[in-house]
């Protein structure tokens, strides 16, 4: 991690309950957390439970919807709009996760107009991207990484400082198979350099890149400590209050 402010999400994915959600919520706030202005502690719940876990989390953490669409109202089945999460009260969205890319089919198309509509309504993004395993092994990580990148030009970002970068290489989510600290400080440098080249040198130095892909309790200090590592976003271990509770302290 560099001079940026560490970021943790926890993305619980369709997983939870009213019950098991107080649980965690409750004992994730009761923690010892680092202070606010050396990381920033985001939860994503299933969006039916956003509002009830924004009412459990306090001051210090943070709420992230899972997904929304690139309309504001309409006749979209089964969506959620930006204005939604605003409405009540919310400043972060996660879009393009690798989910919603590969079992949901969204487009790099669909997902930078969310992006750019999310952004024009005052949400913050957690911008997911990453390669396939099958892009790892025929060395295309670099090309794929950069064909997704690509949709964030062209006027889809208004403001950088609203964008967190996270970069999970697909095999890794879920899979129990996490990056080396290498490959994550590789693919992390190669954004940043991206970044340092298609936005600007201010933008690629201020920008948060995150990595996901199977986080421990027990990985998460190696990698945190990686120069272009900058937080994480965790799915499974999200789930276990201690163990994301440890992934966040790895901030100090
Ligand atoms: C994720 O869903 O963003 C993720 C990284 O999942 P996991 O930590 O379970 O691999």
């Amino acid at each position: 991690t560099g001079s940026r402010k560490f970021f943790v999400g926890g993305n619980f994915k369709c997983n939870g309950n009213k019950s098991s959600l107080q649980t965690l919520i409750e004992s994730i706030i009761k923690s010892t957390l680092p202070a606010s202005e050396i990381v920033d502690i985001v939860v994503s719940p299933p969006s039916i439970y956003l509002e009830y876990v924004n009412q459990l989390v306090g001051q210090r953490v943070q709420v992230a919807a899972q997904n929304c669409y690139s309309e504001t109202k309409g006749a979209y089945t089964g969506e959620i709009s930006a204005e939604m999460i605003v409405d009540i009260g919310l400043k972060w969205v996660i879009l393009g996760h690798s989910e919603r890319r590969n079992l949901f089919k969204e487009s790099n198309q669909l997902i930078a107009k969310k992006t750019q509509h999310a952004l024009s309504q005052g949400l913050s993004v957690i911008f997911c991207i990453g390669e396939l395993l099958e892009q790892r092994e025929t060395n295309k990580t670099e090309q794929v990484l950069d064909e997704q990148l690509g949709f964030l030009l062209n006027g889809v970002v208004s403001d950088w400082s609203k964008v967190v970068i996270a970069y999970e290489p697909v095999w890794a989510i879920g899979t129990g198979k996490t990056a080396s600290p290498q490959q994550a400080q590789d693919a992390h440098a190669f954004i940043r350099k991206w970044l340092s080249e298609k936005v600007s040198k201010e933008v690629a130095n201020a920008t948060r890149i995150l990595y996901g892909g199977s986080v421990t309790a027990t990985n998460s200090a190696e990698l945190s400590k990686q120069l272009d590592v900058d937080g994480f976003l965790v799915g499974g271990a999200s789930l276990v209050a201690s163990d994301f509770v440890t992934i966040i302290n790895t901030a100090n």
